[in-house]
C-alpha cells in the first residue's frame, strides 16, 4: 500500500513543525522557571483611593489601610515605591496628618515619589497648569523627604498620560528633569484600579460574598497579565526584563496584597527596588509613542522600534458587568 502524496507531504511537514514546537516550550518553561526573574512594585494615588465612602475621611481608617499595605510589603520583603497624591487626602482631615502617613511608609523603608497634587490628565491639561500641579505636589512629600535626609527623586504621571503632543511632552520632559525627577516607568498595566473599585463598593456595602468573589477575580487577572507581559517583553525587549508593576493604595491591596505578593514569588520573582529595575538597559530604549493613552512603556518601547503593538488583558465580561450594576 502506498501512501498518497498528500500524507507524504503533511507527514514531512508535521517534522520540522514539531522539532519547532518542542523547541519553544524548552524555552517557553526554561523561563517560566527562571529564578531570576525580578519586579519593583509601584503603588500609586497614596496617602490612598478605592477606599470604602464611609471611611474616606476617617484618619484612623487610612492609617489602618496604611498599615495593613505595608505589613504586608515588609513581610514579603519588597522594597516599593509610594507615588503620593496630596490632593486625595479629604479636607475634613487636618493637613498635617498626611505627613504621618507619608511618616509610615518611609518608616517601613519605602521609597516615595511626586503624581502630581490633584492627579490632573495632561491630554485634558495646559503644561503651565501641569506644572504647577506637579510643584504643588511638592509640599508634605518634600517635608517627609527631608525629615529622614532623602531626596525626591521619582515622579509618576497620573494615568500614564504622558503627553499627547510633541511639544507638551518635551516640556514636561524637560522641566521633570530641569526639578530633579526622574520618570517612574510602569510595564505591567492593568486592571487592577477595576477590582478595586468593585471591591471598596462591595465592603460598604458589608457584601461579603461578593468581595471574596472579586478578590478571586483580581488575582486570575494579575495572573493572565503577567503572563502577558513576560511574554511580550521577550517578543519586544528579546529577554525577560526586570518589570515595574502599577498598583495602586486601595482597600483592595490592603486587605490581600499578600495573596498577590505569594502568586508572584510562586512564578520565581524576586522584589527589586525602582532603581534596581531601571539599571537594565531595556529602561533606555526609546519612547516613541507621543499620543492620548496612558500606555505601558514595553508598547512605548515596541513603537519606538516600529513595531505593532499586542495589547494586556482586560477583566473578564462579568467582573465589567458587576461595575455596570
Ligand atoms: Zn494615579
Amino acid at each position: 500500500m502506498t501512501r498518497p502524496t498528500w500524507q507524504l507531504a503533511a507527514l514531512l511537514l508535521a517534522i520540522p513543525l514539531l522539532a519547532i514546537a518542542s523547541a519553544s516550550s524548552a524555552v517557553a518553561q526554561e523561563s517560566a522557571t527562571a529564578a531570576e526573574r525580578k519586579v519593583s512594585v509601584t503603588i500609586d494615588d497614596v496617602p490612598g483611593v478605592g477606599i470604602p465612602t464611609s471611611e474616606r475621611c476617617d484618619f484612623d481608617a487610612l492609617a489602618r489601610y496604611a498599615h495593613e499595605l505595608l505589613a504586608a510589603l515588609t513581610a514579603h520583603s519588597v522594597p516599593a515605591a509610594g507615588f503620593v497624591v496630596e490632593g486625595n487626602m479629604c479636607d475634613e482631615i487636618p493637613s498635617e496628618r498626611l505627613g504621618d502617613l507619608l511618616g509610615m511608609w518611609l518608616e517601613a523603608g519605602m521609597e516615595l515619589g511626586n503624581h502630581t497634587y490633584s492627579h490632573p490628565d495632561l491630554n485634558r491639561t495646559s503644561a503651565a497648569l501641569y506644572k504647577d500641579d506637579i510643584v504643588r505636589g511638592e509640599g508634605a512629600l518634600r517635608t517627609a523627604l527631608g525629615q529622614r535626609n532623602q531626596p525626591l527623586r521619582w515622579f509618576r504621571y497620573p494615568q500614564l498620560h504622558a503627553g499627547d503632543d510633541p511639544a507638551v511632552k518635551a516640556e514636561i520632559e524637560t522641566f521633570l528633569a530641569e526639578r530633579g525627577y526622574e520618570i517612574a516607568p510602569v510595564t505591567i498595566d492593568n486592571q487592577e484600579y477595576v477590582f478595586a473599585n468593585l471591591y471598596a463598593a462591595a465592603k460598604e456595602a458589608g457584601e461579603e460574598e461578593l468581595m471574596g468573589r472579586i478578590v478571586e477575580a483580581y488575582l486570575a487577572h494579575m495572573r493572565e497579565v503577567f503572563v502577558f507581559f513576560e511574554e511580550y517583553s521577550v517578543e519586544v525587549v528579546g529577554y525577560e526584563m526586570p518589570q515595574v508593576l502599577l498598583l495602586h493604595a486601595n482597600a483592595l491591596n490592603a486587605d490581600h496584597l499578600g495573596k498577590l505578593l505569594s502568586m508572584l514569588e510562586g512564578r520565581g520573582y524576586e522584589f527589586v527596588s525602582l532603581q534596581e529595575a531601571l539599571r537594565d538597559p531595556a529602561y533606555a530604549l526609546a519612547d516613541g509613542y507621543v499620543g492620548p493613552r496612558g500606555l505601558s512603556w514595553l508598547h512605548r518601547w515596541a513603537l519606538g522600534k516600529g513595531m505593532e503593538i499586542r495589547m494586556e488583558p482586560r477583566e473578564d465580561k462579568y467582573v465589567r458587568e458587576l461595575q455596570q450594576r
